[in-house]
């Protein structure tokens, strides 16, 4: 059995907006990941195979697919749960009343509609700036979506991906092994 594993990073704002820690363990009352905040992000993509080809299980130049992914859908993106009871407010009604692009798991602003025609810049890059998910996005759950998309991306190849790990924070990660 082979493996490969390339690293991929990226600034995003999230809340845990059920984030309820139990005293006597976390030492601490505040459930501080309720708060507005942000993380840099790190991943770490896995994938296995049975045999090489060409002497590799899959170029590694050829998952830079996941880094315009990255760049283009999260970096600098605030990840806002559709389910989060503040989410109307944070995203100024994004949700219900305007359109949006529906992409695997997650959902982003369509600023080509033109109901968006004679809204200020300003307004364009607030609404921009968030990424749209049916979950609440902690870190195991951001590892999960991470996995999905990238899976599904490689479904034709027969490549399987083995595991994305996900770092919060230097300290603190997660791991999806499908
Ligand atoms: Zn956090």
């Amino acid at each position: 059995m082979w493996k490969i594993t390339k690293e991929f990073h990226f600034e995003y704002g999230h809340r845990v907006w059920n984030q309820d820690l139990v005293e006597e363990f976390s030492g601490c009352s505040i459930n501080s990941c309720r708060h507005l905040h942000g993380h840099s992000g790190k991943i770490l993509v896995t994938l296995e195979g049975e045999e090489l080809k060409n002497g590799m299980i899959f170029d590694f130049k050829n998952l830079d697919f996941i880094k315009k992914f990255i760049d283009e859908s999260l970096d600098h993106k605030f990840i806002l749960d559709i389910n989060d009871p503040m989410c109307d407010l944070l995203s100024l009604k994004l949700n219900q009343d305007y359109y949006y692009i529906r992409k695997q798991g997650y959902k982003i602003i369509n600023l080509d509609n033109p109901v968006y025609s004679g809204i200020p810049d300003i307004y364009k890059e607030y609404y921009a700036s968030f990424v749209l998910v049916d979950f609440v996005p902690t870190s195991e759950n951001i590892c999960k979506w991470l996995y999905d998309i990238i899976q599904n991306r490689l479904k034709d190849t027969g490549i399987k991906v083995y595991s994305v790990k996900f770092y919060e924070t230097v300290k603190s990660s997660s791991e999806y092994i499908g």
